[in-house]
């Protein structure tokens, strides 16, 4: 037995399982499990990739000076207050490395996204998990669970994987009732699939206890890329500054990431594309008697009359080429969590799903 252990904490994460993204022998399989865009990236964005192609043997900029004054430009920020990471992922791990700790409680909601849990265990912190009132963020049951030790509040607005998102009212409240050593932090990786919604940003620039993160790997179809960014006041800016790595994004990522953001046409047309599809495929699946709550994100959670039917019916899919995400992990099990693609996959999907409950299996 090696007297080596690593601290405590980080052997009650079980690893992230990522799903299936292939399936052998079928070229036509279509992934709808990852919430990608199914339309990638903007031409720009893949034009700034092959142009940084030339020059691989520098290393790239350190502050992202180029990248936060886009961001800030395209979105009326201070570009002072911008952080940005491999992946909002990134963002979230060191908010938990710089404020949490032993001792220490991170709250997350019961259906949120597991990186708020993994982070704060990472850490030596005690995640606390908040239920939900019917599959969305109850601010009230987050404000009971507070006690002095709450050091940050991690909700995703819309939340992922049930769809649901809160009011700005709703939002505000949170900040202003959590502890005054506590930070909130708004995960919005989907936040540009809601029209006009600012995902929390202008609460930030109000007040020094909110921190806003979000992502190019949604909207902007640049998962492979890892680029992630994060709002916030300058106290935490300041603090998580000093923890990153110096060199986290590479110069094909922030050159990509700058032309990508600096293309808003590409996101208007990706929101519009997706609320469009959405609509569609949740009325079908519906009229297929499989009900979802109302989605404002580029994914449907649709629910199932139990973990049997849900668990038959993401076989059936696979069988026919079509990956989807079973939610169990999320303690959804009844649910399978469908990104909503293009026109052609969600035909495709709602069609299967058709065929399931018509009795094909
Ligand atoms: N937050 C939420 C709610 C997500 O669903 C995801 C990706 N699945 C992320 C953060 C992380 O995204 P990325 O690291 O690719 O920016």
């Amino acid at each position: 037995m090696t007297k080596i252990t690593p601290q405590p904490g980080i052997l009650e994460i079980a690893p992230y399982v990522g799903g299936v993204s292939k399936i052998a022998g079928m070229s036509d399989a279509v992934k709808l499990s990852s919430n990608e865009n199914p339309f990638g990236p903007s031409e720009a964005a893949i034009e700034a990739f092959r142009r940084a192609g030339f020059d691989l043997h520098r290393y790239p900029s350190t502050d992202h000076a180029d990248l936060r004054v886009a961001i800030a430009a395209t979105h009326g920020l201070d570009a002072g207050r911008i952080i940005c990471g491999v992946g909002s992922d990134e963002i979230l791990h060191l908010m938990c490395q710089a404020y949490a700790g032993p001792g220490d409680e991170v709250i997350h909601t019961e259906h949120g996204f597991a990186i708020y849990r993994i982070g704060a265990l990472a850490a030596g912190a005690t995640p606390i998990e908040v239920p939900e009132t019917g599959r969305t963020t109850d601010v009230d049951a987050i404000l009971a669970a507070c006690t002095p030790h709450t050091k940050l509040v991690f909700i995703a607005n819309p939340n992922n994987p049930t769809g649901t998102m809160i009011d700005a009212d709703a939002v505000r409240r949170l900040a202003e009732g959590i502890p005054e050593t506590a930070l909130l932090v708004l995960d919005g990786a989907y936040a540009e699939y809601v029209e006009g919604f600012d995902g929390g940003a202008a609460l930030v620039g109000a007040r020094d206890n909110v921190v806003m993160t979000r992502t190019f790997s949604k909207i902007y179809g640049l998962g492979g890329l890892r680029v992630g960014w994060g709002y916030a006041p300058g106290h935490v800016i300041d603090v998580l500054n000093r923890i990153r790595g110096p060199f986290n994004l590479s110069g094909p990522a922030l050159v990509t990431a700058e032309a990508a953001v600096r293309d808003q046409a590409w996101v208007e047309k990706c929101r519009a594309d997706n609320t469009r599809q959405r609509a569609w495929l949740a009325a079908v699946l519906a009229g297929h008697g499989v009900p979802s709550d109302e989605s404002h994100a580029n994914f449907i959670l649709a629910r199932f009359a139990d973990p049997q039917e849900a668990e038959a019916c993401n076989a059936y899919l696979l069988s026919q080429g079509l990956i989807v995400r079973g939610v169990a992990g999320y303690k959804l099990p009844d649910c399978l969590r469908i990104t909503v693609g293009d026109e052609a996959s969600c035909r495709r999907v709602a069609h299967a799903i058709g065929q399931f409950k018509g009795g094909a299996r």
